[in-house]
This record gives C-alpha cells, structure tokens and sequence, in this order.
C-alpha cells in the first residue's frame, strides 16, 4: 500500500482544491503556507527526490516548470515568484513525493542560510 500523503491527494483519496491540473501534474495550496501565497506543484507520478529521476523524468520536469511559468499570473503571481525544491534531510524534506513549492504574493527577501 503507498502511505504517500500527495498519492492520495492525486488519487482523490485525500479532497484538495486543485488550482490546476493536467494529465502529467496538479498545483494544490500548501496546508501551512510560508508566503502570502504557497502552492506545491508535484508530478503524478511518484518520485521519492529529485535524484531518483531519469533523463526522461527530467524532460518531464522541465515541462513542469514551463506550466508554472505560464499559469503563474492566473495564480496572482504576476509580480513574481520564488521557486523551491527540498531535496533530502539537509534540505528538511518532509513529504518524499517530489514537489515544487510556489511562493510569492509578497515581496519575499532572500535568507542568508549561513547565519541561521
Ligand atoms: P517539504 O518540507 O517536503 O519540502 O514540503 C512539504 C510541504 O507539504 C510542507 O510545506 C507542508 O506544509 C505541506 N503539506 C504536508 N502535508 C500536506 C497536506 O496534506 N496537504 C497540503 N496541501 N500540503 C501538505
Ligand atoms: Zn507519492
């Protein structure tokens, strides 16, 4: 049985409002934002990290980030946006199915990671 929290939400098992969706991704709302506006862009298939994709995975991923682009004004990020993937335990991953987190809706300033 898959115990993944964003399988379920892809599947319907888990209700969540979609802000786009097509046969290769969906953009859901992030349950605790970090940004005036926080969306997780995530492929339907399951990936654990970044580094378990393929070359073909990647072309995929590339096309993910072309629809961010696109949809990102209907998002009310015309303004901007930042652009983040966790990738494993330094990085504080916590959900291991790949995601895109989308912020912005804010002018959001640019922690130096080195002093935290
Ligand atoms: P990570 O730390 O793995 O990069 O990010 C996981 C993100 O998923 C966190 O920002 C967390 O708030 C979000 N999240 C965890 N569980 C759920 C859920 O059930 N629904 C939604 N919409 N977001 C979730
Ligand atoms: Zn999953």
């Amino acid at each position: 049985m898959n115990d993944c929290v964003f399988c379920k939400i892809i599947d319907g098992a888990i209700p969540s409002k979609r802000y786009y969706e097509d046969e290769r991704m969906i953009v859901i709302a992030d349950i605790d934002p970090k940004a005036a506006k926080h969306y997780l862009a995530m492929p339907k298939k399951h990936y654990k990290l970044l580094s378990e994709m393929t070359e073909a995975d990647r072309n995929d991923l590339g096309v993910i980030f072309a629809t961010i682009a696109r949809i990102a004004p209907e998002l009310g990020l015309g303004n901007g946006y930042r652009l983040v993937i966790n990738q494993g335990d330094d990085a504080g991953q916590t959900v291991f199915h790949l995601h895109i987190h989308i912020m912005g809706g804010q002018v959001l300033d640019f922690p130096d990671l080195k002093k935290a």
